[in-house]
């Protein structure tokens, strides 16, 4: 029936999230989720926004929660977008940031939704290679270009960019805007959001679904200079002028104002990430250094889309990528509990 589409739906390539599956008691180690629950805080806030005020549309502005973010960054509430999840801020970004006439710049190897949103926009884009050992090279970031886009730790690597290298890249780009995903920052590497006040150009994303625990909520924010904020908040009320819901902006205030506790869990899952990152070592694998909550790996001696099935036979779930071919010996694995990690581990030691 696709006579109906129009043909701009025709044209497009969606992206495919990892699998949620129905079945119970897997070891889900696919989507970098966070293996522990949110702040009892945020149940709570959730359970006192259930009541008849429902009827009435949300803050469409989102104001105290864009406070509680500014608070907890050290910048102003005009310098925080929150939206529908971080997909939704940089979808926006695109639009409002990286549409331009020349072609803007990500790594080869990356977050696979943002060609996606470079078809829907029709932007134009050139994929920058990572070195040999995965990693961004800034020095390939320095000529003309529409924008440039990366997340810090990179996805599926992991590998983390240092803060002085962004800085450089944000010196040698005066004129693009430069978008840094940080959606894996607080599992291990220094934010970017500290060089906003001095780069007009920087916009730093970030989600409360990996580190907060809140995948379920939907809620991700973006800081950068006022400028840039209003470029956003211009496609936002062209599009949805609520895409927060009143659970969104309440449960996502208490998660920023409970630091303690999701510092503790993310310290918990770094500590489970050594040890993972150690066994598997240990099995043979090449693990690539990770500042995220999952790593990447490979073996040797076995293909990665047998090694994923095979897991899969066991009930564990991995997230394994056939494109492109030089990530194809890879497995990403999302850092889960102790218990689950060792049921991982057992079951390839089984295998390899
Ligand atoms: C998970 C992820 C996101 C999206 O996060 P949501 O807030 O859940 O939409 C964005 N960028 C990268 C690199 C991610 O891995």
């Amino acid at each position: 029936m696709s006579q109906f589409w129009s043909a701009v739906v025709g044209g497009l390539t969606p992206y495919v999230p990892g699998e949620q599956p129905k079945l119970a008691n897997l070891v889900k180690l696919n989507t970098n989720e966070n293996p522990y629950g949110p702040s009892p805080r945020v149940l709570e806030a959730l359970r006192a926004e259930a009541n008849e005020r429902l009827r009435l549309y949300p803050d469409p502005n989102s104001d105290r929660l864009r406070e509680g973010i500014a608070a907890y960054h050290d910048v102003t509430a005009d310098q925080v977008f929150v939206g529908n999840g971080s997909d939704e801020v940089l979808a926006h970004a695109f639009l409002a940031l990286l549409r331009h006439d020349k072609p803007i710049l990500f790594p080869d190897i990356t977050y696979s939704f943002y060609p996606v949103y470079c078809g829907l926009y029709e932007i134009g884009y050139r994929t920058v290679p990572l070195t040999e050992t995965f990693e961004i090279r800034v020095d390939d970031y320095l000529g003309p270009n529409g924008g440039i886009i990366f997340p810090n730790p990179n996805a599926p690597t992991g590998r983390l960019l240092d803060r002085a290298e962004i800085e450089r890249l944000l010196q040698g780009n005066p004129d693009s805007v430069v978008v840094v995903d940080e959606a894996y920052i607080d599992f291990g590497g220094l934010s970017a959001v500290g060089l906003v006040a001095r780069y007009p150009q920087l916009l730093v994303t970030r989600t409360l679904s990996k580190s907060h625990a809140l995948a379920g909520l939907r809620v991700g924010y973006a800081i950068g200079q006022a400028h840039l904020i209003e470029a956003l908040n211009r496609v936002k009320d062209s599009f949805n002028s609520y895409p927060l819901d009143r659970f969104a902006q309440a449960g996502a205030l208490a998660s920023m104002q409970d630091r303690a506790y999701f510092e503790s869990i993310c310290s918990r899952v770094v500590a489970t990430r050594e040890r993972l990152v150690a066994e598997m070592t240990q099995l043979g694998f090449e693990v690539l250094p990770s500042a995220a909550n999952f790593i990447f790996a490979r073996h040797p001696g076995h293909d990665g889309a047998a090694l994923a099935a095979a897991l899969r036979e066991r009930s564990i779930v991995v997230r394994h990528f056939r494109q492109p071919e030089r990530i194809a010996p890879f497995l990403r694995i999302t850092v889960g509990t102790d218990a689950q990690c060792d049921a991982l581990v057992d079951a390839l030691k089984a295998l390899c």
